[in-house]
């Protein structure tokens, strides 16, 4: 009987994508010695300074610095989080146009690094509706898209809390938009666990987190899902309401958590943390040992 088990707990941890979002002090290439010194399998990064508009191009230096340290690390996959600024539904046209060359920018860093995924907040309508946000957001995508013509690099939407105006807190929203891109194959999705908790889907019990996954799986397709922002939530179901908690500590709990990371649908989806952080890795740490103990079977 014992025997079962711990080959269970082996063949099951090592097959876990977990890992963190990193700091990119130094260099982006100085983000994989942070991942791997707290055991990260995955990890997620900014190719640039995430609240300035504009960033010194990659230099062929940080090119291969970026290539040597990804070529000889064991992270398994790379995501990019585009800036916090873009917004590609914006009212004001001058800060639309922006948005629509920088993430054009981003694809390209992304492209150049070979990073192939890009995740990325759709947009806030700031009062226009969300029926023109989401025609708007559309616009831009084909916009760059067609600006980054043969790019190997996914736009994937991530889930939001649908704070504010924020659009992408109802999976029939990203649909819609995947649905309406002219490259729709060049689109993916991102799940943050603690966005789609605050916009009401209830992942915290078994019958609520099941009815979410066929209900994503029905209306966007798993096949589209190529990361798991693992969050847990400060405020409460349907709070809509941003605020990231600690593993366990939020309004999830580690049920939610235990059910994902045990969900083998799942298991070949890289799962980052956004949690809380302090001035060291501690934090990062403690929260991916909480997810390791909880993908133990019980
Ligand atoms: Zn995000
Ligand atoms: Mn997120
Ligand atoms: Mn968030």
């Amino acid at each position: 009987m014992k025997k079962r088990k711990d080959s269970y707990r082996k063949s099951l941890i090592p097959n876990l994508l977990i890992g963190a979002h990193q700091s990119i002090a130094g260099g982006i290439h100085k983000a994989f010695e942070r991942a791997e010194s707290i055991g990260c399998s995955v990890l997620q990064v900014f190719t640039k300074s995430s609240n300035q508009w504009y960033a010194k191009p990659l230099s062929d230096e940080d090119i291969t610095n970026y290539k040597t340290a990804a070529s000889k690390s064991s992270i398994r996959h790379v995501i990019a989080h585009d800036s916090y600024l873009i917004n590609l539904c914006a009212k004001d046209i001058t800060i639309l146009k922006k948005s629509r060359d920088a993430f054009q920018d981003e694809l390209k860093r992304c492209e150049k690094l070979g990073i192939r995924y890009l995740n990325f907040h759709p947009g806030s309508h700031m009062g226009v509706g969300e029926e023109d946000g989401i025609k708007k957001i559309i616009e831009s995508l084909n916009l760059v898209h067609q600006q980054t013509n043969g790019f190997n690099v996914l736009s994937v939407l991530e889930t939001t809390a649908g704070q504010g105006t924020s659009i992408g807190w109802r999976f029939e929203q990203l649909s819609e938009i995947i649905n309406g891109v002219a490259e729709p194959e060049r689109m993916a999705v991102c799940i943050d666990t603690c966005h789609i908790f605050a916009a009401g889907y209830e992942i915290s019990t078994k019958e609520g987190y099941e009815q979410t996954i066929k209900e994503f799986d029905r209306i966007i397709g798993l096949n589209k899902l190529v990361a798991i922002h693992v969050n847990d939530s400060k405020k409460g179901l349907g709070s809509r309401v941003d605020r990231h908690e600690h593993i366990g500590k939020g309004m999830i709990g580690k049920n939610g958590f235990r059910l994902l990371v045990q969900d083998a649908r799942l298991i070949h989806i890289p799962k980052i943390l956004e949690t809380p952080k302090g001035k060291d890795l501690k934090e990062d740490k403690v929260n991916l040992c909480v997810l390791r103990k909880l993908a133990i079977k019980k």
